[in-house]
């Protein structure tokens, strides 16, 4: 055994002391910690490969000296950019172990790995509100989600063709209309990886002031279609005003025209956690296939999201991996194998499990209202300053808005003052054509005092 393999092997737990140790100063100084790094210049992405190495404990060593002031406090009570959940203590832990557990996902059999899987995915449904029939599948994040929504769509549309897609692929077939609102921008790279292409979007009018598409418009197009099967992309949560597609109005659609229904409820879907939200979503029962990340509003650490589908038939069609040494596919729900787009697969299903035993549908349900009392508490300072200019009515845990009267460059000079003043980090963004600052408030520690730290932040700002 090499001389460091073997020292560090008899010096595991003094290792994992240190990282435990570098783990919690970094949680301790997530407070005074900038919300987000930045980068000095001239730092290269070369880096000599040693030819003896340093042992663990150096290597860590090196790293925290070198690296610890360039890592962002994305995981804190103030980072509010893109849609940025944190870890709940309970997840963190868990994925720790997983590191540690190092299972392969792949099946039920020689772990109990699969079976946490399945109970994980089945807790999130129960905690949503969504139908005992669909199976779930944990992928790395909502791209993948959607990727493997469009996949079943596009299986789903080749057998009205009276053609097995995965076997003999799309040449020949008619292109398929993707219609959809405000679809996020993960679903056109969907589109690509299915061999749908990003073309494939129709992008139909939104409602007047909202972000949530013009369902008779949608019901129009649907009717030029006659038999011909489309497919459509509905939102569960936009990322600028979280706004919602009519999924009531798009199941009674369903009743008259042939149509496969995504539901991209990345982050939005958690709403539901909170039973006075979940009527933003009535209808979802109705949809084929729904995408929901764990790694955002449920505060699972990164890389997670769950696949839904109501088509786990179809899902072993496009998925199956079949091999002399490996089981013959079946369509059972635990056969992950055959139903996800990898092979081996990280246990990543353990945090979300710990996580849900952990705090259950109370935990969850405060948190959300929780997140979008602050979310509406910003909107009421911003509203209230002649200085800020609230961009959209803050509908759930996102707000909008842009110093007043700003154009482009002095909305993204204010953005990188934020950024550089540390206390909070917000993402740019544009709606309506209007160049905007958005704050997305997914995080469980975020509290009042956050809202009111940010707020001073923003105030302090020259433009
Ligand atoms: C974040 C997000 C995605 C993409 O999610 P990843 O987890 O980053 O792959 C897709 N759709 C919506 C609505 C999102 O908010």
């Amino acid at each position: 055994m090499h001389a460091h393999l073997k020292h560090d092997f008899a010096a595991l737990d003094a290792i994992l002391d240190r990282a435990r140790e570098l783990a919690g100063a970094y949680l301790e100084g997530l407070d005074t910690r900038p919300a987000a790094a930045s980068l000095p210049p001239g730092v290269s992405a070369h880096i000599a490969l040693p030819e003896q190495g340093v042992g663990a404990l150096a290597a860590l060593e090196q790293f925290h000296r070198d690296y610890d002031a360039m890592l962002s406090g994305s995981p804190g009570a103030r980072y509010f950019g893109f849609v940025t959940g944190g870890g709940t203590p309970a997840a963190l832990a868990a994925d720790w172990l997983v590191s540690t557990y190092d299972q392969n996902t792949q099946r039920n059999g020689d772990t109990c790995a699969s079976l946490i899987e399945l109970q994980a995915v089945d807790m999130l449904r129960q905690l949503l509100g969504w139908p005992s029939a669909w199976t779930g599948t944990c992928v790395t994040g909502a791209t993948m989600a959607n990727y493997v929504g469009m996949a079943l769509a596009r299986q789903w549309v080749g057998h009205h063709y009276g053609r097995d897609v995965a076997a003999e692929g799309l040449h020949g077939l008619p292109p398929v209309p993707v219609f959809a609102g405000s679809a996020h921008s993960s679903t056109f790279k969907a589109l690509s990886m299915a061999g749908l292409g990003r073309q494939s979007i129709h992008a139909l009018p939104q409602q007047a002031g909202r972000e949530a598409f013009d369902v008779d418009a949608l019901a129009r197009l649907l009717h030029e279609r006659g038999e011909q099967p489309s497919i459509v992309v509905a939102s569960a949560g936009t990322v600028n005003t979280v706004d919602y597609d009519d999924l009531a109005a798009l199941a009674e659609l369903k009743q008259k025209h042939r149509f496969w229904l995504h539901v991209d409820a990345a982050f939005g879907g958690v709403a539901a956690a909170s039973p006075s939200r979940r009527a933003l979503m009535d209808g979802i029962e109705a949809a084929d296939s729904v995408t929901v990340d764990a790694h955002k509003w449920l505060n699972v650490p990164y890389d997670c999201a769950i696949a839904y589908t109501a088509h786990l038939p179809l899902q072993l069609e496009v998925f199956q991996n079949q091999s002399a040494y490996l089981p013959a596919p079946e369509a059972v729900p635990d056969h992950f194998l055959h139903l996800a787009p990898e092979n081996s697969r990280r246990f990543r299903a353990l945090p979300l499990w710990m996580t849900l035993q952990a705090y259950g549908r109370e935990g969850y349900a405060e948190m959300v209202e929780r997140n979008c009392a602050a979310a509406q508490r910003l909107g009421e300072l911003i509203a209230g300053d002649p200085r800020w200019r609230l961009a959209a009515p803050v509908r759930l845990n996102v707000v909008c808005f842009a110093p007043a009267g700003a154009d482009a460059a002095v909305v993204a000079r204010m953005q990188k003052a934020l950024h550089a003043d540390g206390t909070a980090y917000v993402s740019p963004s544009s709606l309506h054509g209007q160049p905007i600052l958005r704050a997305a408030i997914c995080n469980w520690r975020t509290t009042m005092d956050d809202i009111d730290r940010t707020f001073a932040a923003l105030q302090r700002l020259k433009p």
